[in-house]
């Protein structure tokens, strides 16, 4: 087994990422290429271009035109008339169409006549799955409440079903791996300071600065957002990338700050003292803007250069230097507010602090600052709210983690399962999720799976947890179906301002028998006693009727070629009344910091090393590792170790091995080593997702390490309820024995 993928290739995917892939020819919007269908050459020949298209290989949703031949999807491409990814789709883009063909998909619904966890599948037909789905639930319902039911959504198809459960069935135990074990922290803390979410609303094409904490473009690829990145440094941007790993952006930075993990929040404080100290903030704004600042101000005091060095283990004089640079560029400075960050439990403090720096620095509304686009808003169609449900809330039965994202902290949720208290949680529904790798702790995940009464699982492909399903059921790509309507604005915001509204149209049919969300969720709707409340009765109904309420149809938008575009409005400004918190009084009030604070983490103990995980460029996680391009593009993900220990070890490039953690959990699949230079000497890193155990994978399985798997020790958000995953400690383990890391 070997790493395919060399550190030149990564790069050059990233560039690849924001490079125009040209179609053969750009038919302009005007002319309409569904009417007009081009020629395109060599093996495209007699191929229809199709549009509509949304991508959901990633979260991202860049439009897509498709290329079909005999009914039969040939070719992706983004659709040349996005303003947002224009023709350009990465690696997992072009690849979906390995997932539509998948021949590992799931194609028919499942009943499990072995165990949970070792299942044995037999066919059977929908009346028959959607009977037991339904009267399963309503029993559990019968018998334990509505909170008896528990859910795990995730993508743009759960969304439907997930209203039904919460609003509907009246169940609150509802659990999003994008909220708790991704962004939550981000959105609660920015909430917590700006009261607004962030996204990824930073102006980088515009920015003199930018500033990534933990976040490696190139790596993690969204196509317009990297397009942005590169844009900003084609421009003149100045790059600090805080990484304890030199990733493809440290690559492409100025200054590169190899942080011991962890510590990041106290290398913020440090930059904001420092600038308040020496007179060089926003003084402007800060008056006219932010809340608390003397209480701040005294917050932060102890947090001098000489404090941060010694956490951070980097020089006081980078610290510096770093804080030189952005207020030389301020207020012109993206302060990227990253994307997963749950990362060691105390999270919540050092998202609250990337806002205030921000804020100190100005660079808020303004060219290359924080800045939110200016979208249209297409006003979703779901399930009426029900009279259920209310009062077997867990995060206010428990009276903690006020700054919960929306839902239940996962967390609260597989504690009840375990111990049935509060109360018993018997009925399972999910839906797109992959809780055996997204939640850490796996076993104690199999602890909550094999204790319900009923367990179903919606899903394209198989998945570690759908092995733990009594029914599986198999639901259309999102090449298949109507769904989302992706709505946003030009990618720069330095052009011509404009806002556009693409709803994802299927590009082909579905085939076998595979199913979408509305038709699904209505089928048990129906079973459970609630055929009444069902607000439509197709997926096309739902988007026709969305976009009704902007003056569109889906008829109109074939005619447009899948996208509408408009006018927009210029997204820069900050309005008199908007607020920062740099001091938040309801944070005191309920026992947590209001000043952003540095709260320290376990230190690695002797003999390990810190595991840390990111994204690899082709993968969405686990949820690509099946895709066979994908796959032979970067098979395993190799384990990055410092040179020099890896030389102390007697290890070498390429050397297979598998990993052990400080609990004694080992990896059950194995991966290779990756020697450089480019890690710290107390973190090792792997990219997230892979290692899957499901034997219906025929190419992911055991196909490299599942970092999730070690992630055995929780460490849990005290603000939010999230999962933060960096707190685990390994050692590798090569023929057999666990080596100790050398210091
Ligand atoms: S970034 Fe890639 S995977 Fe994500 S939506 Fe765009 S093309 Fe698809």
């Amino acid at each position: 087994m070997s790493f395919m993928v060399t550190r030149r290739k990564f790069l050059q995917t990233a560039s690849l990422a924001a490079a125009s892939v040209p179609l053969a020819k750009v038919v302009s919007a005007e002319t309409g290429f569904v009417r007009d269908p081009f020629t395109p050459p060599g093996s495209f020949e007699g191929t229809q271009t199709v549009t509509g298209g949304v991508c959901e290989m990633c979260f991202w949703r860049c439009q897509l035109v498709g290329k079909v031949r005999d009914k039969k999807l040939v070719k992706l491409e983004g659709n040349p008339k996005s303003i947002d990814n224009g023709k350009s789709i990465c690696a997992r883009g072009n690849a979906g169409i390995k997932l539509l063909y998948d021949s590992d998909r799931l194609k028919f619904p499942l009943k499990n006549v072995g165990e949970r966890g070792k299942p044995a599948w037999k066919q059977i037909s929908w009346q028959e799955a959607l009977d037991e789905c339904g009267s399963k639930l309503k029993a559990v319902q019968e018998k334990y409440g509505s909170h008896g039911i528990a859910m795990f959504p995730h993508g743009a198809s759960a969304k439907y079903p997930m209203d039904f459960f919460e609003k509907v069935v009246g169940t609150r135990n509802v659990s999003e791996a994008s909220f708790f074990q991704c962004r939550g922290i981000r959105d609660s803390a920015y909430m917590a300071t700006f009261a607004t979410p962030p996204g990824e609303s930073v102006d980088m094409p515009n920015a003199k600065a930018i500033l990534l904490i933990g976040c490696h473009f190139g790596e993690n690829v969204h196509v317009s957002h990297v397009k942005a990145y590169l844009k900003g440094l084609e421009n003149g941007a100045k790059l600090v990338v805080v990484d304890p790993r030199y990733s493809a952006s440290a690559a492409k930075s100025h200054i590169w700050v190899q942080i011991k993990p962890g510590t990041d929040t106290a290398f913020l404080l440090a930059i904001m003292n420092y600038l308040v100290e020496k007179d060089k903030y926003d003084k402007k704004f800060v008056a006219a803007h932010c809340v608390g600042f003397e209480e701040f101000k005294k917050g932060i005091s102890h947090a001098s250069l000489d404090w941060a060095a010694k956490i951070c283990d980097v020089p006081d004089k980078q610290i510096q230097e770093v804080a030189e640079l952005l207020v030389a560029n301020a207020p012109n400075v993206s302060i990227h507010p990253g994307r997963h960050v749950s990362w060691h439990g105390n999270d919540f403090q050092r998202m609250r602090a990337h806002a205030c720096l921000t804020a100190i620095l100005g660079a808020i509304g303004v060219k290359g600052g924080f800045v939110k686009a200016k979208g249209v808003k297409v006003k979703g169609i779901s399930w009426p709210k029900g009279e259920e449900g209310g009062e077997h809330n867990l995060r206010l039965m428990a009276d903690k983690y006020h700054y919960s994202p929306p839902g239940t902290p996962t967390e609260l949720i597989r504690d009840a399962c375990i111990t049935g208290k509060p109360y018993p949680i018997k009925g399972c529904v999910i839906w797109g999720q992959n809780p055996m790798q997204t939640i850490p702790g796996q076993q104690r995940t199999i602890a909550a799976m094999k204790q319900m009464d009923f367990v179903m699982c919606v899903d394209v492909m198989p998945t570690d947890i759908t092995m733990y399903a009594d029914i599986l059921l198999p639901e259309a790509c999102y090449l298949e179906r109507y769904d989302y309507i992706k709505t946003g604005t030009q990618w720069n915001f330095a052009d011509k301002h404009q806002q556009y509204i693409a709803p994802r149209m299927p590009l082909v049919d579905a085939m076998f028998e595979r199913k979408d969300e509305v038709w699904i969720t209505n089928e048990i709707a129906k079973r459970m006693g609630y055929g009444d409340k069902i607000p439509v009765n197709s997926l096309e109904e739902k988007i026709n009727k969305e976009l009704s309420a902007v003056n569109l149809s889906i008829e109109q938008l074939k005619k447009e070629d899948g996208i509408h575009i408009q006018d927009g409005k210029d997204p820069y400004g900050v309005a008199e009344d908007f607020e920062v918190l740099l001091y938040n009084e309801d944070l005191a009030d309920n026992g947590y910091p209001a000043v952003p604070t540095y709260i320290p983490v376990e230190e690695v103990p002797k003999g390990f090393t810190r595991l840390v995980y990111g994204r690899s460029p082709v993968h969405t996680f686990n949820r690509s590792q099946n895709n066979v391009w994908l796959h032979n593009a970067m098979p395993v993900n190799p384990v990055w170790l410092n040179d020099e220990i890896a030389k102390k070890m007697g290890l070498k490039d390429g050397d297979e091995v598998g990993l052990v953690n400080s609990e004694g959990v080992k990896s059950s699949s194995k991966t290779v080593v990756k020697v450089t230079p480019g890690i710290r000497k107390d973190t090792v890193y792997m990219a997230h997702g892979y290692g899957s155990k499901n034997p219906m994978l025929t190419v992911g399985i055991n196909a490299g390490a599942d970092d999730q798997e070690l992630i055995t020790k929780l460490a849990i958000d005290p603000e939010t309820g999230c999962n933060g995953m960096r707190n685990n400690f390994v050692k590798l383990v090569k023929d057999g024995k666990a080596l100790d890391i050398p210091a």
